[in-house]
Formats: C-alpha cells, sequence, structure tokens
C-alpha cells in the first residue's frame, strides 16, 4: 500500500470507532490520538487510538477503510475465553493457538489446538498409548457430553493433517475451519474445567437445611 502523507486537517479526521481493544479486551468508542496517515489512493487510514477504559487507556495502531470499518489491529486482538479454573499450562498452549489465528497463521495454530487436547488429557492422567486412545479414556473419566469427545476426535485429525504435508481427512485448512476449532476447544475447556466448578457455586447458593 502506498502511503501520502498528509496530516487530518486536509483531509478529515477519523470518525470515532467502536472495537475491542486489543489490551484490555473490552469494547469501546475509539478517538484517534495523533494525525493520521492516508494511504495514496485514499481507500486507506492508519491512525492511532488509545482505550477509553479508565483502567486502560493503552495505544493501539489501526488500518480503517473510507467506510470509517476497521481492517486492521496492532496489536492483534485474540478472540477471548474464559480462564476461569483452567491449569495454567492448558492456557499457555490454547493462547499459542489463538495468537497464531489472529495473524493469519491457521495450520499453526491447528496444531496447537491439538497440543490443547494433548495437555487436557495429560493433566486429567489419560491413558493410552496414542491421543485417539486418551481422548475415549478421558470420556470415560470424566462428565462430558459425548458430542464433546467426539469433536476432540475431529480435532485431533484437524491436528494430524496440520501438522502434516499433504492433509487426509479435512479439504482445507483455513479461517473457517479453525474458528470453528476454536469454538469446539472453548466448550471442550468449559466442560472440562468449569461445569464442576459452576455446579458447585449453585449448589452454594441452597439453604443450608437442605
Ligand atoms: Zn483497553
Amino acid at each position: 500500500m502506498e502511503i501520502d502523507y498528509q496530516s487530518n486537517q486536509q483531509t478529515g479526521g477519523f470518525s470515532p470507532i467502536s472495537f475491542t481493544c486489543p489490551h484490555c479486551g473490552h469494547k469501546g468508542i475509539f478517538h484517534q490520538t495523533v494525525n493520521h496517515v492516508l494511504s495514496k489512493d485514499g481507500k486507506f487510514r492508519f491512525g492511532a487510538v488509545v482505550c477509553p477504559g479508565q483502567e486502560c487507556k493503552s495505544v493501539s495502531f489501526i488500518i480503517t477503510n473510507y467506510e470509517d470499518k476497521v481492517i486492521q489491529v496492532f496489536p492483534n486482538v485474540l478472540i477471548d475465553f474464559d480462564k476461569s479454573n483452567i491449569p495454567i499450562r492448558i492456557i499457555e498452549v490454547f493462547e499459542e493457538a489463538l495468537k497464531a489465528h489472529s495473524v493469519g497463521c491457521f495450520v499453526a495454530s491447528a496444531i496447537m489446538i491439538r497440543k490443547t487436547l494433548e495437555v487436557i488429557a495429560e493433566d486429567k492422567n489419560s491413558k493410552g498409548k496414542n491421543l485417539q486412545e486418551r481422548i475415549a479414556d478421558l470420556g470415560s473419566k470424566i462428565m462430558i457430553p459425548k458430542e464433546l469427545i467426539s469433536a476432540m476426535d475431529e480435532l485431533r485429525l484437524f491436528g494430524n493433517d496440520a501438522a502434516h504435508v499433504e492433509a487426509k481427512v479435512f479439504e482445507n485448512i483455513g479461517k473457517e475451519e479453525v474458528e470453528i476449532s476454536i469454538e469446539f476447544t472453548k466448550e471442550i475447556l468449559k466442560a472440562v474445567y468449569q461445569y464442576e466448578d459452576l455446579l458447585s457455586k449453585l449448589r452454594g447458593l441452597k439453604k443450608k437445611e437442605n
């Protein structure tokens, strides 16, 4: 993209823009902080914005198009997930999958999603000589819908395809496939680490004599 340096006095500034802050994860209305730069063809604007969150106030760099639609944000916005009750090692591996996805490295993301399953199985002491057996063992050990165990098996195959030169099972490993895989992994994490916690909280709300 060729850049033509002009100040916003000449080109009109950003309109306030709504997007999710990559630093704190909150959605807000962002205003530009410094003069932006317009691409030579006039189709894109580059600029810095500051998060309106009182606790955050972090600076992000954005590219918008002529309709003020955000095209790119730096740092990249990661898909959010609930980390409560999830072991730190598993959070780290899954976050790496999300980081890879946020920069368009979908094959790398698929491999890290498979690794997320491996660390879940390891954390729950699942037995078996390969991941397929360990997933089946996990299903017999913990309270988890059988659909999610099937999903784990699909994600295992997806990660296998990503790790090898020739994909055998899946047609393509792209944005859509990875985003569906991420959604399923979030559900699996919920089922493995959060249902029980939520249930005990719910039970804690009951009257003592019950
Ligand atoms: Zn923020």
